[in-house]
Protein backbone atom coordinates (compact mmCIF):
# COMPACT_ATOMS: atom_id res chain seq x y z
CA UNK A 1 0.00 0.00 0.00
CA UNK A 2 1.22 3.38 -0.81
CA UNK A 3 0.67 5.54 2.18
CA UNK A 4 0.51 9.00 2.29
CA UNK A 5 0.77 11.59 5.62
CA UNK A 6 -1.40 14.67 5.28
CA UNK A 7 -1.12 17.16 8.32
CA UNK A 8 -3.16 19.75 8.02
CA UNK A 9 -4.93 22.08 10.75
CA UNK A 10 -7.57 23.47 8.57
CA UNK A 11 -10.68 20.51 8.00
CA UNK A 12 -11.85 21.44 4.62
CA UNK A 13 -8.48 21.74 3.02
CA UNK A 14 -7.49 18.70 4.37
CA UNK A 15 -10.93 16.90 3.81
CA UNK A 16 -9.82 18.06 0.12
CA UNK A 17 -6.58 16.50 0.05
CA UNK A 18 -7.47 13.59 1.23
CA UNK A 19 -10.14 13.03 -1.28
CA UNK A 20 -7.90 12.96 -3.97
CA UNK A 21 -4.69 11.46 -2.73
CA UNK A 22 -7.07 8.14 -2.20
CA UNK A 23 -8.31 9.11 -5.77
CA UNK A 24 -5.30 8.75 -7.10
CA UNK A 25 -5.25 5.10 -5.23
CA UNK A 26 -3.08 6.17 -1.82
CA UNK A 27 -3.69 5.16 1.66
CA UNK A 28 -4.14 8.28 3.52
CA UNK A 29 -3.12 9.20 7.26
CA UNK A 30 -4.77 12.74 8.62
CA UNK A 31 -3.26 14.36 11.03
CA UNK A 32 -4.34 17.60 12.78
CA UNK A 33 -1.70 19.39 14.28
CA UNK A 34 1.92 18.54 14.55
CA UNK A 35 2.66 16.86 17.38
CA UNK A 36 -0.18 14.40 15.93
CA UNK A 37 2.17 13.74 12.57
CA UNK A 38 4.96 13.14 14.54
CA UNK A 39 3.30 10.47 16.61
CA UNK A 40 1.61 8.64 13.82
CA UNK A 41 4.67 8.59 11.69
CA UNK A 42 6.53 7.16 13.95
CA UNK A 43 4.09 4.21 14.57
CA UNK A 44 3.36 4.26 10.92
CA UNK A 45 7.01 2.97 9.44
CA UNK A 46 5.20 2.34 5.97
CA UNK A 47 3.93 6.10 5.30
CA UNK A 48 6.57 6.65 2.26
CA UNK A 49 5.11 10.66 1.75
CA UNK A 50 4.58 13.28 3.84
CA UNK A 51 2.60 16.29 3.63
CA UNK A 52 3.33 18.77 5.77
CA UNK A 53 1.52 22.36 6.22
CA UNK A 54 3.55 25.20 7.09
CA UNK A 55 1.18 27.19 9.15
CA UNK A 56 -0.11 25.34 12.17
CA UNK A 57 -0.59 26.45 15.69
CA UNK A 58 1.80 24.36 18.21
CA UNK A 59 4.66 23.08 16.11
CA UNK A 60 4.97 24.45 12.61
CA UNK A 61 5.15 22.48 9.36
CA UNK A 62 9.21 23.20 9.50
CA UNK A 63 9.39 22.40 12.78
CA UNK A 64 7.92 18.92 12.03
CA UNK A 65 10.00 18.85 8.44
CA UNK A 66 12.83 19.01 10.35
CA UNK A 67 12.15 16.57 13.35
CA UNK A 68 11.22 14.12 10.92
CA UNK A 69 13.76 14.51 8.51
CA UNK A 70 16.46 13.63 11.36
CA UNK A 71 15.18 10.24 12.15
CA UNK A 72 14.04 9.22 8.80
CA UNK A 73 16.30 10.28 5.46
CA UNK A 74 14.52 8.04 3.29
CA UNK A 75 10.74 9.37 3.54
CA UNK A 76 9.70 12.20 0.80
CA UNK A 77 8.34 15.32 2.21
CA UNK A 78 6.22 18.21 0.41
CA UNK A 79 5.29 21.25 2.56
CA UNK A 80 2.24 22.90 1.69
CA UNK A 81 3.11 26.91 2.06
CA UNK A 82 0.49 29.66 1.49
CA UNK A 83 0.85 32.56 -1.82
CA UNK A 84 1.62 35.13 0.71
CA UNK A 85 4.25 33.61 2.67
CA UNK A 86 7.70 34.92 1.25
CA UNK A 87 9.02 32.15 -1.25
CA UNK A 88 12.67 33.38 0.23
CA UNK A 89 12.16 32.66 3.74
CA UNK A 90 10.02 29.36 2.97
CA UNK A 91 12.74 27.69 1.26
CA UNK A 92 15.57 28.74 3.21
CA UNK A 93 13.25 27.18 6.31
CA UNK A 94 12.55 23.86 4.24
CA UNK A 95 15.72 22.06 5.56
CA UNK A 96 15.21 18.64 4.95
CA UNK A 97 12.08 19.28 2.81
CA UNK A 98 11.67 17.35 -0.52
CA UNK A 99 9.43 19.64 -2.58
CA UNK A 100 6.60 22.51 -1.80
CA UNK A 101 3.41 23.10 -3.68
CA UNK A 102 2.27 26.49 -2.84
CA UNK A 103 -1.50 26.69 -1.94
CA UNK A 104 -4.11 27.16 -4.00
CA UNK A 105 -3.53 24.27 -5.75
CA UNK A 106 -5.10 21.77 -7.92
CA UNK A 107 -6.00 18.16 -7.16
CA UNK A 108 -4.01 16.86 -10.60
CA UNK A 109 -1.03 19.08 -9.40
CA UNK A 110 -0.48 17.75 -6.01
CA UNK A 111 -0.95 14.10 -7.17
CA UNK A 112 1.70 14.21 -9.47
CA UNK A 113 4.07 15.71 -7.04
CA UNK A 114 3.13 13.47 -4.72
CA UNK A 115 3.89 10.12 -7.46
CA UNK A 116 6.81 11.68 -8.42
CA UNK A 117 8.26 11.69 -4.74
CA UNK A 118 6.57 8.14 -4.27
CA UNK A 119 8.80 7.04 -7.09
CA UNK A 120 11.97 8.80 -5.97
CA UNK A 121 11.69 7.14 -2.40
CA UNK A 122 11.21 3.66 -3.57
CA UNK A 123 7.82 3.43 -1.82
CA UNK A 124 5.75 1.91 -4.84
CA UNK A 125 3.80 -0.82 -3.00
CA UNK A 126 6.72 -2.02 -1.27
CA UNK A 127 5.31 -4.26 0.80
CA UNK A 128 3.32 -5.74 -2.23
CA UNK A 129 6.26 -7.73 -2.93
CA UNK A 130 7.23 -9.43 0.34
CA UNK A 131 5.65 -10.28 3.67
CA UNK A 132 2.33 -11.23 5.77
CA UNK A 133 0.35 -9.58 7.79
CA UNK A 134 -1.43 -11.79 10.88
CA UNK A 135 -3.94 -10.95 12.93
CA UNK A 136 -4.47 -14.58 14.77
CA UNK A 137 -5.80 -16.73 13.76
CA UNK A 138 -5.49 -15.39 10.39
CA UNK A 139 -2.50 -14.78 8.07
CA UNK A 140 -2.66 -13.13 4.75
CA UNK A 141 -0.06 -13.92 2.17
CA UNK A 142 0.31 -10.48 -0.11
CA UNK A 143 2.63 -12.11 -2.59
CA UNK A 144 0.25 -14.47 -3.37
CA UNK A 145 -2.87 -13.08 -2.25
CA UNK A 146 -4.30 -16.13 0.27
CA UNK A 147 -5.89 -15.96 3.03
CA UNK A 148 -5.47 -18.91 5.94
CA UNK A 149 -7.37 -18.91 9.40
CA UNK A 150 -6.05 -21.62 11.82
CA UNK A 151 -3.36 -22.61 8.51
CA UNK A 152 -6.29 -23.76 6.42
CA UNK A 153 -7.21 -21.93 2.77
CA UNK A 154 -10.02 -19.29 2.67
CA UNK A 155 -11.04 -18.87 -0.64
CA UNK A 156 -11.68 -15.07 -1.30
CA UNK A 157 -12.20 -12.87 -4.27
CA UNK A 158 -10.01 -9.96 -5.39
CA UNK A 159 -12.50 -7.87 -3.96
CA UNK A 160 -12.48 -9.65 -0.23
CA UNK A 161 -8.99 -9.92 -0.66
CA UNK A 162 -8.87 -5.96 -0.75
CA UNK A 163 -11.01 -6.16 2.24
CA UNK A 164 -8.83 -8.37 4.52
CA UNK A 165 -5.67 -6.57 3.22
CA UNK A 166 -7.61 -3.10 4.25
CA UNK A 167 -9.42 -4.50 7.67
CA UNK A 168 -5.55 -5.86 8.65
CA UNK A 169 -3.70 -2.72 7.94
CA UNK A 170 -5.77 -0.65 10.52
CA UNK A 171 -6.40 -3.15 13.09
CA UNK A 172 -9.34 -1.32 15.64
CA UNK A 173 -9.34 1.51 13.23
CA UNK A 174 -13.59 2.58 12.69
CA UNK A 175 -13.42 2.47 8.08
CA UNK A 176 -16.10 4.55 7.08
CA UNK A 177 -17.74 2.93 4.23
CA UNK A 178 -16.94 5.40 2.12
CA UNK A 179 -13.27 5.01 2.75
CA UNK A 180 -13.69 1.27 2.60
CA UNK A 181 -15.02 1.72 -1.24
CA UNK A 182 -12.34 4.35 -2.37
CA UNK A 183 -9.69 1.88 -1.44
CA UNK A 184 -10.95 -1.92 -2.07
CA UNK A 185 -13.08 -0.57 -5.38
CA UNK A 186 -10.53 2.25 -6.37
CA UNK A 187 -11.14 5.68 -7.32
CA UNK A 188 -13.32 5.13 -10.65
CA UNK A 189 -15.61 3.23 -8.77
CA UNK A 190 -19.06 5.60 -9.10
CA UNK A 191 -21.23 2.96 -7.35
CA UNK A 192 -23.49 2.28 -4.21
CA UNK A 193 -21.88 2.33 -1.27
CA UNK A 194 -23.93 -0.74 -0.24
CA UNK A 195 -21.53 -2.70 -2.31
CA UNK A 196 -19.48 -2.89 0.79
CA UNK A 197 -22.13 -3.95 3.49
CA UNK A 198 -22.83 -6.81 0.30
CA UNK A 199 -19.56 -7.86 0.16
CA UNK A 200 -18.98 -7.29 4.01
CA UNK A 201 -21.57 -9.54 4.73
CA UNK A 202 -20.32 -12.49 1.99
CA UNK A 203 -16.91 -12.18 3.47
CA UNK A 204 -18.30 -12.64 7.40
CA UNK A 205 -19.90 -15.81 6.14
CA UNK A 206 -16.36 -16.80 5.30
CA UNK A 207 -14.03 -16.01 7.85
CA UNK A 208 -16.50 -15.64 11.07
CA UNK A 209 -17.15 -18.54 13.37
CA UNK A 210 -20.74 -17.37 13.34
CA UNK A 211 -21.49 -14.82 10.91
CA UNK A 212 -24.98 -13.46 12.80
CA UNK A 213 -22.30 -12.91 15.51
CA UNK A 214 -19.44 -11.33 14.09
CA UNK A 215 -16.42 -10.83 16.35
CA UNK A 216 -13.48 -10.33 13.90
CA UNK A 217 -15.39 -7.69 11.56
CA UNK A 218 -17.72 -5.65 13.38
CA UNK A 219 -20.07 -3.05 12.79
CA UNK A 220 -20.14 0.39 13.77
CA UNK A 221 -23.35 1.65 13.88
CA UNK A 222 -23.64 4.77 11.39
CA UNK A 223 -20.63 4.82 9.77
CA UNK A 224 -18.91 1.34 9.20
CA UNK A 225 -17.00 -1.38 9.96
CA UNK A 226 -13.97 -2.34 12.05
CA UNK A 227 -11.48 -4.95 12.23
CA UNK A 228 -11.02 -6.44 16.17
CA UNK A 229 -7.71 -7.10 16.24
CA1 LIG B 1 -2.78 25.71 8.23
Amino acid sequence: MRKVLVLEDEANIRGFIVINLRRAGYEVVEAESGEEALEKLKAQKDIRVALLDVMLPGIDGFEVCRRLRANDANIGIIMLTARSQEMDKVTGLMTGADDYVTKPFSPAELTARVDALMRRSGGAEPEEKSGELTSPPFTLNLRNRTLEKNGQRVKLTQVEYGLMKLFMENPGKALSREEILDTVWGHDYFGELKIVDVNIRRLRLKIEDNATNPTYITTVWGYGYKWEA
